[in-house]
């Protein structure tokens, strides 16, 4: 029976499937590049990304030399920073420690930094055709249905059952087919919402489709609602010069630049004595300010953020106090050098400065 489903699943892909780049080749580079894109991103947000990313740095050499705030400004737009964190790193790992040989063994992929369990799978049997099976949310919504299965897919035991469920559906000999196959499938065919079916390969086979279960699978864990935080933004100009501030520690913000902020947990009113003593605390000690009333709503997978933001004018900077305090101030029309992120993006267009 697994082999069976195997062979309907390739016989459809070879004649359905999309066509795109990483698709035709073998470069593990290319492969890992593609994989990492479009982890959090749809296929048609993540394409131009690709080739301008390919473009830039086409081999692990370019990408491990290039200095990081390049490849975050690259990534601009894609979100989720840590990503492009990791890709620079291993891209330095793959050139210090194994002369930029990209490793070809599962187990070597998962010692490179932000390398997964899915990504090790997906470089090692796209692009070394290792009989390794991917398991990512679309094949785990597959899985799911076709097997009927009750553990939720965002739980440990149901990732650990889903992970052998798919070695016991591999096709051992054409792992790289196979595993394109059930992702494409679960992509355009089983998908989250309203699949398929009736046109589905794998309907005769499909538990949750013939007992008429379809919409009970995937069963998911409730999650914790997103914790609420408040951001506001002080857009600090002197003449033609503005503040800046890198973000660092340990959030999914961290490298990106930003202007200096205040932030509070929960829905909050901001005082203005609260970003007085900020100003203060930064050096800044001769300023007029005016509040900007819009306020908006920004949304990351484990946060909703409300923001707002302040427009102050400084005359009297102490800059070796700002710049203790990793405070910066640049020519307004080099903001465009530096890598932002998207609710950054937002305020600088409500703010109306212009950066192209
Ligand atoms: S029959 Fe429907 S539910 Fe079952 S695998 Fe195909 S698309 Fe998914």
């Amino acid at each position: 029976m697994p082999l069976l489903i195997s062979e309907k699943l390739v016989t459809w892909y070879l004649q359905a499937h999309r066509n795109l780049p990483w698709r035709k080749t073998k470069d593990p580079y290319k492969i890992w590049i593609s994989e990492v894109i479009l982890q959090q991103t749809r296929v048609e947000q993540g394409l131009p990304y690709y080739h301008s990313f390919i473009k830039k740095y086409p081999n692990v050499k370019s990408l491990a030399t290039a200095p990081l705030q390049k490849v975050l400004k690259q990534w601009q737009g894609l979100g989720y920073y840590s990503r492009a964190r990791n890709l620079h790193q291993a891209a330095k790992q793959i050139v210090e420690e194994n002369k930029g040989k990209f490793p070809t063994e599962f187990d070597d992929l998962l010692k490179l930094k932000g390398i997964g369990q899915y990504t090790a799978a997906a470089i090692a049997s796209f692009a070394f055709d290792k009989p390794q099976a991917v398991v990512d949310g679309n094949v785990m919504r597959v899985l799911s249905r076709l097997f009927a299965v009750s553990l939720p897919v965002n739980s440990t035991a149901g990732i650990n059952f889903f992970r052998k469920k798919a070695d016991a559906v591999l096709d051992m000999t054409k792992p790289s087919l196979h595993n394109q196959a059930m992702m494409e499938l679960g992509a355009l065919i089983c998908k989250p919402v309203n699949p398929l079916c009736v046109e589905c390969v794998l309907n005769k086979d499909c538990k949750a489709f013939q007992t008429g279960k379809v919409s009970r699978f995937p069963v998911k864990e409730k999650k914790s609602p997103p914790e609420v935080i408040s951001l506001h933004f002080l857009i600090i100009t002197k003449s033609d010069e503005l503040m800046i501030y890198q973000r660092n520690g340990k959030g999914i913000w961290k490298g990106l630049f930003e202007f200096p902020s205040l932030e509070k947990k929960g829905k909050v009113k901001w005082k203005a004595a609260e970003a007085r003593s900020k100003l203060l605390e930064i050096g800044i000690s001769k300023f007029s300010i005016k509040t900007n009333h819009d306020e908006i709503n920004h949304l990351l997978s484990h946060r909703t953020i409300w923001a707002s933001f302040s427009f102050v004018n400084a005359s009297q900077v102490n800059l070796k106090k700002a710049e203790s305090a990793g405070y910066k101030l640049i020519r307004k029309k080099d903001l465009k050098k530096y890598p932002i992120h998207r609710l950054m993006e937002k305020i600088v267009s409500l703010a109306g400065i212009e950066i192209n």
